[in-house]
């Protein structure tokens, strides 16, 4: 799972770091940091709360993506 943030839209509710703190944080404005470029498995179910909570859609998630599976880049072959 990937999180995709749209700072502009971001105006420092909290919600997503209150709700998944292991997952969002914040800057000193109050505005959101994504703590992950891609999210490992047992933090998704946060991830999809904070996203699903954020008042100004700031925040969306990408399922399809598991932490693991892209951890290894393709090698070429031969
Ligand atoms: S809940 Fe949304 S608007 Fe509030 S800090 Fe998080 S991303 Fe920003």
């Amino acid at each position: 799972m990937k999180i995709h943030f749209e700072a502009s839209a971001c105006v420092g509710h909290g919600r997503c770091y209150a709700l998944a703190p292991e997952v969002y944080d914040a800057d000193d404005q109050g505005h959101c940091i994504v703590k992950f470029e891609v999210v490992p498995p047992e933090l998704e179910a946060q991830a999809r709360a904070g996203a699903a909570n954020c008042p100004e859609a700031a925040l969306a998630v990408e399922d399809g993506l598991s932490g693991g599976a892209r951890a290894a880049s393709a090698r070429p072959s031969g």
